[in-house]
């Protein structure tokens, strides 16, 4: 990892201008918690991916824009309000419950596809009154006699998992199996988990291809390539597999003078996915040991002989960590805690043993203000 980057204080979440949050990527929001890669949102929980206007909404994944209680939905946004396990639902979507695909609509349960309706169960029209009076028919039965749904893990050892009402679809009828989606990038979990779990897994078809180019065999500088590489069937610098550069991209880097690369694009999706921390939470203490690099040296470790080996060296930041063995970077301002370590905790998606260098956003702040 960069040397750099590991001596350097890091805030404990990424984020800008928030009140009361925890999670990660976290902007212009409040009363967020458990929430990642949010803009502009407030009164929301166990949330990822929502751009601006959401209120509260919880267990909600994908888009936002003006959209408020939204609960157990996916890809559903833009002036949606009171959308509950719902998939793919857009815009102005209203009091709506387990649809998928619909548009434009309000009072709908169980619809597929539709657009421009009201008081629709399962694609059929029904007046106001017929609607409402189903719908409570609806959920009491779907309590009583609820879908169950039954998972074997490896062993074929099976479990069964009941859906009743307030629940959403059961992943078993996921278009997309979990390996396939972006939950894999967030939680990843091996086949054998996955299934255990009761989600889906699709092995990737396995497909031949006549590799005409090694990946090494591309200049190094995007000048010396001609056109000539579009037709090239490459393969992969990392995980050897094929892959070809389109003529549209190969344009791209010419213009922008930008290397071809050398890795096929499931290769560069998974590098730059990678320096993400997993979305999980992890209790922990800042790291701030307090003091200055121009103070005396904190002892925050008790060793008194740490302090004395220190006093003729120069106050710089690597003297600190030489001199305190736990604080690994000397601060360069004062902080509201003074000579001692900081007490604050938070919740942070840098795990205990990572080793970046972790504090609070207020001794963060002191550093960098
Ligand atoms: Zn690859
Ligand atoms: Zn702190
Ligand atoms: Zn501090």
């Amino acid at each position: 990892m960069n040397e750099l980057y590991l001596q350097l204080p890091h805030k404990c979440y990424r984020g800008t201008h928030n009140a009361r949050v925890t999670g990660d990527y976290i902007y212009g929001s409040k009363n967020a918690y458990d929430a990642y890669e949010i803009g502009s949102s407030e009164d929301v929980r166990y949330v990822v991916n929502l751009g601006p206007g959401t209120k509260d909404s919880y267990d909600y994944s994908n888009w936002g824009e003006n959209v408020e209680l939204l609960y157990e939905a996916i890809s559903c946004g833009d002036e949606c309000r009171n959308i509950k396990f719902c998939f793919d639902c857009w815009p102005a979507m209203r009091e709506s419950e387990y649809c998928a695909n619909c548009h434009s609509s309000s009072n709908l349960f169980g619809c597929v596809g539709l657009r421009n309706k009201q008081y629709c169960i399962l694609n059929k029209q029904y007046t106001k009154e017929e609607y409402e009076a189903l719908m409570e028919k609806i959920k009491k039965h779907m309590d009583e006699m609820p879908y169950i749904a039954q998972i074997r893990n490896s062993k074929h050892e099976a479990r069964n998992i009941e859906y009743r009402y307030g629940e959403f679809f059961p992943p078993e009828l996921s278009p997309l199996a979990y390996n396939e989606s972006k939950a894999i990038d967030y939680y990843p979990k091996s086949k054998e988990e996955v299934i255990a779990e009761g989600y889906l897994w699709r092995d990737p078809n396995q497909r031949e291809f006549e590799v005409t180019l090694d990946a090494e065999q591309i200049p190094d500088h995007v000048r010396d390539a001609e056109e000539g590489i579009t037709k090239e069937i490459i393969r992969c610098a990392s995980c050897k597999k094929a892959y070809r550069i389109l003529l549209r991209e190969f344009q791209f880097y010419k213009k922008f003078e930008i290397p071809l690369p050398r890795k096929c694009h499931l290769c560069r999706y998974a590098d730059r996915v990678a320096p993400r921390n997993p979305f999980h939470l992890y209790e922990r203490k800042c790291e701030c040991g307090g003091g200055t690099n121009n103070s005396q040296p904190t002892t925050n470790n008790g060793d008194s002989s740490s302090k004395s080996s220190v006093v003729s060296r120069p106050p710089d930041r690597m003297t600190s960590a030489i001199r305190t063995g736990k604080s690994r970077y000397a601060n360069t301002a004062a902080h509201f805690h003074g000579e001692e370590p900081c007490p604050n905790e938070f919740k942070t998606t840098f795990a205990p043993e990572r080793q970046e260098i972790i504090y609070c956003e207020q001794c963060y702040q002191a550093e960098v203000a």
